[in-house]
């Protein structure tokens, strides 16, 4: 079993308190209020490993951390000893990494429209590689690398014309998608490279299919597209593109019925496609994101108010929580599920369960977190922990309702530490400014 086939973190324990990486998530809760990200390190570091162990026999694997999933410097840090490079998609997170001490030439810069500013930004700390979406911005990329007198290593982002069943926003490789070259372009782009824009490296090419995919099938016939993509690109320009960036895209267990794959079939279906065509391998890149930080992250919240409607003589109680969709929008935007449980373990045993909805605090019918999930009877001030949290929640997160976001503590051996302090009311106006006509 590889890490991201664990619904919660792989220290869970239970005494009579729900434990996470050797602490007790009722101290943690009082220490550092609600509602509190959790991240354990032991979690994190684990499915590392497991990646590391998958690719062993691979030499040329490039693993590349998608940091759009969670990233902070502290997070940075853990992934940076992993060995781990970094997929990147904004100056945010490109001056994170770079201020987090890493080599820069382990970054990759994607996106389907960076600005001038973050194209410069990213010239000047020498990012490794360029994934180069569009016409404009290729020709945007050779005139400012040209103005700083530099050549950019590039690889192509295609959209290799392949649907996978996840959901219709988290689908990337599909013909009708924003991101990349589709196969019918690509030529025109190449041959621009060739003959004008000389300050670009092209290297290779680049994919991702798409988010919380649980087919192997997918991802080998992505490789095989690319494989056959590349070959005859070399073929037919003579060049020797030697790169492949596969993208990210492997799924997580958010609740018992998701069945994501094992690292290791995933390493083996990526290697079989290679195989099969190839007996020089090129330099692989992969760019996992939510298969690596989902499982190590855990939110705790507060339970407040809850009320109970009677419909159509069925009756349903809500239970709200002192956080919600601007702290985990994934519910809200595409009925993402979760599931949860009391931290106080002993005392939750005693009480008679009930089916419930748990509820946000934000104005916004929408903001549930989970429909319909069997829970000890709950009162005002218990705590819940809801797991698999660790991706596309703090990073996705706002300040809706002018909410202060919260703290993220990293646990490991027991001990916990902050690496995101929770923002404060002073935090909230810190950017705000008064014309003076309008000061009182
Ligand atoms: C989002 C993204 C990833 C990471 O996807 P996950 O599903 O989080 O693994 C990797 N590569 C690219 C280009 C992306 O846009």
């Amino acid at each position: 079993m590889s890490v991201n086939q664990s619904l919660k973190p792989i220290t869970t324990t239970y005494k009579e308190h729900l434990f996470i990486g050797g602490c007790d998530t009722v101290e943690l809760a009082k220490k550092y209020g609600t509602p509190l990200y959790v991240i354990d390190e032991a979690t994190l570091r684990g499915i590392c490993k497991d990646y590391k162990n998958a690719f062993k026999e691979y030499k040329n694997i490039r693993m590349m951390y998608a940091s759009k999933a969670l990233c902070t410097s502290a997070i940075v840090r853990i992934l940076d000893e992993e060995g781990f490079g970094f997929d990147t998609v904004s100056a945010g997170e490109i001056y994170t990494v770079y201020k987090s001490g890493v080599d820069m030439s382990k970054v990759l810069f994607n996106g389907n429209n960076k600005s001038k500013k973050e194209i410069e930004l990213a010239l000047d700390l020498n990012v490794g590689r360029f994934s180069v979406d569009n016409f404009y911005e290729a020709e945007l990329l050779n005139q400012i690398a040209n103005q700083k007198n530099k050549k950019v290593d590039i690889l192509l982002r295609i959209t290799p014309g392949i649907e996978c069943h996840t959901h219709e926003y988290i689908q990337t490789g599909q013909i009708d998608s924003k991101f990349g070259f589709d196969l019918n372009t690509i030529d025109s782009i190449i041959e621009l490279i060739i003959n004008q824009y000389k300050n670009l490296n092209l290297r290779g090419i680049h994919a991702h299919i798409g988010s919380q995919i649980f087919e192997l099938q997918s991802f080998y016939d992505e490789v095989e597209i690319l494989i056959k993509e590349l070959s005859r690109i070399n073929k037919k320009y003579n060049l020797n593109l030697d790169e492949m960036n596969i993208g990210g895209g492997l799924g997580v267990k958010y609740t018992e019925k998701d069945t994501p794959p094992n690292v290791k079939d995933l390493a083996d279906a990526i290697t079989r496609a290679m195989h099969k065509y190839l007996a020089d391998i090129p330099t692989i890149y992969i760019e996992p994101g939510r298969s690596i930080i989902s499982t190590s992250g855990v939110t705790l919240y507060t339970v407040g108010s809850s009320k109970t409607v009677n419909i159509n003589g069925k009756t349903k109680r809500y239970i709200a929580v002192d956080g919600g969709m601007a702290d985990n929008p994934r519910p809200s935007m595409y009925q993402a599920e979760y599931v949860a449980e009391g931290i106080n373990i002993e005392k939750l045993a005693q009480k008679p369960k009930e089916v419930v909805t748990i509820a946000g605090r934000y104005c916004e019918s929408g903001d549930i977190l989970i429909n319909e999930i069997e829970m000890p009877h709950l009162e005002p001030d218990d705590i819940i922990c809801v797991y698999n949290t660790g991706a596309y929640n703090y990073s996705m997160a706002s300040n809706y309702n002018r909410v202060e976001k919260n703290a993220m503590v990293l646990v490991n051996n027991s001990q916990s530490d902050i690496i995101v302090n929770r923002e404060s009311l002073e935090d909230l106006i810190s950017h705000d400014s008064i014309p003076d006509r309008l000061r009182k």
